[in-house]
């Protein structure tokens, strides 16, 4: 593991990419107890093997992570250290995971709600300048008759007698390696520390209700596929009246008609007739701020670059913005009309003589065709 190359995730826990979350979970747990660092004291390749397949399991563990890692590989899921300039995902949002998989249940009572991804599709344009958005979802949120607390108005959820109120008891185990006294989540109360004996009818107990929301976006400029815009608070609610996840923003720009954007600059193509490239032309070309005019001087070749500063896109954050290139490419006429054909002959006849009276061939060495002087 310690070539830059990262393991696929799937192949580290040893599933098949179409396993069920039960799987995958099913082999975390089985994986992490063999390599976990207490059971391997010393052994810096247990240790190693032991991070990796945490890190695999914070993405294939989590539906929406694993999607996003099915299509766009380690960075985009927001694993480990990949996860590039935008914010980043929350590291020991695996632990509870882990927690359960050695003791079953996870002992924090009221937990912080899960991250939301919501993917939002944008226009080229919008990336230009400061755009507000708005994205609509369906997310927990604390339900407002019992404040989330899941129990029935009068009814309030009472202290869990068998861990009193800490949601963990001690365990004792006996285990080929010795003896564990480890803390367990209250089997009583599932490790909340209150018991709802009574519960909201609203959210039948769970604190939580489904809402349709609306909420609003900036879009800082200069934004590029890809990028995670974090709204701190915005996710769903945690357990208990625990605070809110977050909500992720990832930006998906459409690709745009006219230009490719590689980094802050622009790209597109101007076709020219061969008579407007040899006689020289002044064209329009479209940008995002509109049309402006470029002269293509005489004797354009195919494949010539024009460059108009400062016509990209600008750097994430708004900084001074890129160049559009414009690429020319010069186009044949397939059918001529009589005059036209006559005049391209005698163009051609005048053409000959000109070759003639220079002695030049038309097969030139490269060097001739593209060298300072020909
Ligand atoms: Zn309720
Ligand atoms: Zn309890």
């Amino acid at each position: 593991m310690s070539t830059g190359e990262k393991r696929d995730y799937y192949e580290l826990l040893g599933v098949p990419r179409d396993a069920s979350q039960n799987d995958i979970k099913k082999a975390f747990r089985e994986l992490a107890r063999k390599y976990h660092p207490d059971v391997n004291p010393g052994d810096p390749t247990a240790e190693e093997r032991f991070k990796a397949i945490n890190e695999a399991y914070e993405v294939l563990g989590d539906a929406e992570k694993r999607q996003r890692y099915d299509r766009f590989g380690h960075v985009a899921a927001g694993a480990g250290q990949g996860a590039g300039p935008g914010p980043g995902f929350d590291p020991f949002s695996g632990l509870g995971d882990l927690f359960e998989a050695f003791f079953g249940e996870s002992p924090t009572t009221s937990r912080r709600g899960r991250d939301q991804v919501y993917e939002l599709l944008i226009d080229l344009e919008q990336a230009l300048s400061v755009t507000e958005a708005e994205i609509e979802v369906d997310r927990e949120e604390k339900c407002p008759i019992c404040g989330g607390s899941g129990a029935r108005i009068g009814s309030p959820p009472r202290k869990c007698p068998r861990c009193g109120g800490r949601g963990r008891v001690e365990a004792v185990q006996n285990t080929f390696l010795g003896r564990f006294v480890s803390l367990q989540a209250c089997d009583r109360c599932r490790g909340e520390g209150t018991i709802v004996e009574d519960p909201c009818p609203d959210c039948r107990g769970a604190g939580r209700v489904v809402r349709h929301r609306k909420i609003r976006v900036r879009i800082p400029p200069g934004v590029e596929d890809g990028d995670r815009l974090r709204l701190a608070g915005e996710g769903p609610a945690g357990s208990r009246g625990a605070p809110s996840g977050d909500m992720y923003v990832v930006i998906r720009i459409r690709p745009h008609s006219v230009f490719t954007r590689r980094g802050r600059d622009l790209h597109c193509e101007a076709q020219l007739d061969m008579a407007a490239a040899a006689l020289g032309t002044e064209i329009a070309v479209p940008t995002l701020d509109g049309e402006v005019k470029l002269s293509v001087p005489p004797g354009t070749q195919p494949g010539a670059n024009f460059r108009l500063r400062g016509k990209g896109m600008p750097a994430r954050g708004g900084s001074a913005r890129g160049d559009l290139h414009v690429r020319v490419k010069v186009v044949v006429s397939r059918r001529l009309s009589g005059r036209q054909r006559e005049l391209l002959e005698e163009f051609a006849r005048a053409a000959g003589d000109d070759q003639r009276a220079t002695g030049k061939s038309i097969f030139r060495r490269v060097v001739d065709a593209f060298g300072p002087e020909g």
